[in-house]
Order: structure tokens, then sequence, then C-alpha cells
């Protein structure tokens, strides 16, 4: 139903929805927004430890995404916040390491190919280069503990030591990992402005655009986070808000709505305010089937 052309088009547009209750629920709190596409977490962001998915949760889930007619590429985990794939300390580079294959079990088993994860930070106790070998080997150690799921790396907005900000990070970690049809990105707009990527105009999003396909390329991109931001281009702090309401505006979105190179991957709103995701969806989604019309 959710796959149905005349209604979506080619876009996969949803927001990050609450897995409260079970990750069996997340499908139906999509739905009910008008998304033909959904971000959750498998499991507590805020703590290291969860206990396994049962049996009968999973079988739920896949009903649920069947029924409702979510595919995996419409399907956007996100990993625990807790997580450092660059840490600088070992014993927490361990912990971490542990976690994320624990993440990428998880989207296994329900069927998921796509991890979303922030790339992670030196704490100013390593150089900048070397946090980012750290995170690409992190990546190889779960690709091979864990078969089929992408590791998706988020764009930061460059808060304290978080790397990830500067395209030349993303870049310098796809580099370093050895199974490249494993490895993708997600751009969160609200990041990628706060890192000082200006979004602000359809110009700028070309221009910024242009800069992600010349440093990391266009084929890496596997995801998006639609957000703006309270905060002026290059802040580096991270603080997302509504559509339209932000520092970024609606050009911006426009732009991505009528993009084909935005098609066929989940784009997802972190916006603030959840009362509003399902018109911030249905505007985009209209601004995206007019382009479609018009070509
Ligand atoms: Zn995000
Ligand atoms: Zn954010």
């Amino acid at each position: 139903m959710t796959n149905n052309k005349k209604m979506y088009g080619n876009k996969f547009l949803g927001a990050h929805v609450s897995a409260a209750g079970g990750v069996d629920q997340a499908p139906m709190r999509a739905r009910e927004i008008g998304a033909n596409a959904f971000a959750l977490f498998t499991k507590n962001q805020r703590q290291w430890n969860a206990k396994p998915l049962e049996e009968k949760t999973i079988r739920a889930f896949k009903a649920n995404c069947q029924m409702l007619g979510f595919s995996s590429d419409q399907i956007l985990p996100h990993d625990s916040y807790l997580i450092n794939l660059g840490a600088p300390e070992e014993e927490k580079l361990e912990k971490s390491r542990a976690a994320f294959i624990d993440e990428m079990k998880r989207c296994e088993q329900l069927g998921l190919t796509l991890l979303n994860f922030h790339p992670g930070s030196h704490l100013k106790k390593i150089a900048e280069d070397e946090c980012l070998s750290r995170i690409a080997e992190s990546i190889n150690i779960a690709h091979q503990a864990v078969p089929k799921v992408i590791a998706v790396i988020e764009n930061t907005a460059g808060q304290g030591s978080n790397l990830g900000w500067r395209f030349e990070h993303i870049a310098a970690i796809i580099e370093q990992v050895e199974d490249k049809s494993r490895v993708g990105v997600c751009i969160d707009t609200c990041h990628t402005f706060a890192a000082g990527y200006d979004l602000s105009s359809m110009q700028a999003c070309e221009e910024t655009f242009a800069e992600f396909d010349r440093v990391v390329g266009m084929q890496y991109l596997r995801a998006m986070h639609i957000n703006d931001s309270k905060v002026e281009l290059g802040s580096r702090v991270d603080r997302h808000h509504s559509l339209g309401s932000g520092e970024i505006g609606w050009d911006c979105f426009e732009y991505i709505s009528r993009d084909p190179r935005f098609d066929g991957m989940p784009l997802v709103l972190e916006t603030i305010d959840p009362d509003k995701w399902k018109d911030e969806i249905h505007w985009m989604r209209q601004h995206h089937l007019l382009a479609l019309e018009q070509e």
C-alpha cells in the first residue's frame, strides 16, 4: 500500500517514531502520520544493555511492515547515543564495538538492512585522523560479525569533539572501510547547516550537494534526516527545528522534495514537534508530486 506510486511518487518520507511498547508498534505510528518511511531505535537509546528481541516481537514487526507496505529500504534504524566507535580509551572502544555489533544483529533479526549511527568523538584525547581510523576499523569489525547490514554514517553538527561534520571526515572513514558496498551516508540537513554548509537557498543547496558529491560521492547517500535548524550557519551546535521555522527555511526542503537524487531512500523527520509531522510529510510529498507532474 505504501509503495503506491500514484499516491507517494518516488519519495520515502517519514519521521523517527516511538518504539514504546515494542518495535512492532513503530510501523503503525508511521502509518498514522501518512509516512511511507520511518526511523526507530531497536532498543533504549540511552542504555548500554538491552534484552534480546523476542521471537514474537520480531514476527509482529515483520508482519506489520508487510501489511503496511514498508520494505527494508524504507526503514532507518538508529543506534544508541552511548556508542563511540572512535573512542580513545580501549575499554570504551571495546564496549562500543560490542554494542554496535548487537545493534547490527538486531537489524538483521528484524530483516532490516540500514543502520544509522553517529561516527564518533575523539574527546580531545587522540588526533582526528586516529579517531577516524578507529571508526573505520569498528565498521570493518562489525561487517565481519554481521552479514548484509549497511553501516550508514550520519554527518554531525560538529558539536564538542564529534567528528563527521566535515565531508572530508566521512570520506576518510569510507576510504578505510574494506567492504564499500556496506557503507553509506545519512545527511542530516540541520547538522550540515550547523557544520557550515549553507542550505538556505536553492543555489546554496546546489553547491553544498555538489561539494558532497565531489568529496564523498553521491553514490554513498543512503538516507537523509530532514530538519530545520534553530541555530545559524556554522554554529556547530545541534538544535533541530520544525520545517520552515528555523534558519534553513523552506527552499531546502522543496529542493530535496523535487530532486530525484533523493528518491528511493528514507527521508526522515526528526523535527521538534511531532504534531506537525503529518503536515511536514504532506508538504514535502505535495512538492514532490508537483515536480513529477511538471517533468
Ligand atoms: Zn539526525
Ligand atoms: Zn541532530
